[in-house]
């Protein structure tokens, strides 16, 4: 049985920044309340509460400072053009928490708790979901090890946040087609890893390539797998399209690939669209041989943050392989503007994958 939750509201909500700016940016500010809820092992979850925006208290010994037990989630909840707000897919997000949390040790939360929590708070901070096009509401459900004791076994206390930041528009003029580095050392994950988990790890691991990346003029690594250091796998935290000669191909779910939610929505596009869309093992070679052939169309990377954003060239090596003339693809804009009009409730959603709070 869900247990109630608790309110505090804050007595001195801060000064909005000015949400109908587009320079907001992405999670650079924060809304008046957060969520938390505790597990202690033998009671489970307990003590779901809504408090004041505030730093957290822990101890130096918590466990996930030294064992990394964190995972997280990214969802949006967005201003409808009729004013009021909605959550794209929010159910997939809850599943895939439960999925991240096994992978780390982590107790699951009851779905149907996570999702009255996630509505609960945006709805008492819904003053801050931000109006203007391609702005929204980034929700940022996270758990965390807390127990305070030195030695590797799974920890026995958890805190689960639920934070809140107004973000800007992705895209600020229109959709921009990025340029991306294949990534020849470092790996994202392996197959057996955590690499099909949201969970901090996977990006400290990241980080490194990134910042090569945009020392090389790239905003994105191309992530090739771990074992043949050939076939693709993500472009940053984004899920990858290829469209070759009419197809379009996204990398197969091997384990090392996070199951993004917008990749599932992208997927199902193309299948009512008559677009015939494989999941199957892509090589770069394959890639970069039909750029040579003409027959590379176009890619993208699917994401929350962006929804879909073009990918303008590959930089491999010392070689630099521009797709569709750097130009965004018909597909990649006709999948922008239809997600992005379900999300805002400009295009009727037929397909059942918005709820209202
Ligand atoms: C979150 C994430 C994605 C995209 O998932 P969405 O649910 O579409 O936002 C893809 N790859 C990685 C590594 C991610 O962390």
């Amino acid at each position: 049985m869900q247990q109630p939750i608790k309110m505090e509201r804050t007595g001195n909500p801060k000064a909005k920044p000015a949400l109908t700016d587009m320079q907001l940016g992405f999670g650079q500010y924060f809304s008046d309340h957060m969520f938390l809820m505790d597990y202690t092992d033998g009671q489970g979850w307990h003590d779901p509460r809504i408090v004041p925006y505030a730093p957290l208290m822990l101890d130096p010994a918590s466990m996930v400072f030294h064992y990394g037990q964190a995972v997280f989630e990214g969802m949006k909840a967005y201003r409808t053009t009729d004013g009021e707000a909605q959550l794209f897919l929010p159910e997939r997000n809850a599943e895939r928490l439960n999925r991240s949390l096994e992978r780390l040790s982590m107790p699951p939360l009851e779905p149907g708790q996570l999702l009255n929590a996630v509505r609960t708070l945006v709805h008492v901070d819904q003053d801050w979901i931000p109006r203007q096009e391609g702005t929204s509401l980034y929700i940022r459900p996270f758990v965390i090890a807390t127990e305070a004791a030195f030695g590797v076994r799974p920890s026995s206390r958890y805190l689960f946040t639920i934070v809140l930041s107004p973000v800007g528009a992705y895209f600020q003029e229109g959709l921009q087609p990025v340029d991306i580095l294949a990534e020849a050392q470092d790996v994202r994950a392996v197959r057996g890893g955590t690499g099909s988990a949201k969970t901090a790890a996977n990006y400290a691991g990241a980080l490194r390539a990134q910042v090569e990346a945009r020392a090389a003029g790239c905003s994105q690594v191309l992530w090739l797998d771990a074992l043949e250091r050939k076939y693709i796998e993500e472009v940053g935290s984004m899920n990858v399209f290829f469209r070759i000669a009419g197809h379009v191909y996204t990398p197969s779910l091997t384990g090392s690939i996070l199951e993004g939610v917008t990749r599932g929505a992208v997927m199902e596009l193309l299948d009512d669209w008559d677009v015939p869309c494989i999941a199957r093992p892509i090589s770069l070679d394959e890639v970069l041989e039909a750029a040579e052939a003409g027959t590379l169309e176009e890619a993208f990377g699917t994401g929350t943050a962006a929804v879909i954003s073009p990918i303008g060239g590959i930089r491999w090596k010392d070689r630099f392989i521009p797709i569709n003339g750097r130009q965004v693809g018909d597909l990649s804009q006709k999948l922008y503007d239809t997600m992005t009009g379900i999300q805002r409730g400009l295009i009727r959603d037929v397909y059942g994958w918005t709820t209202r709070i």
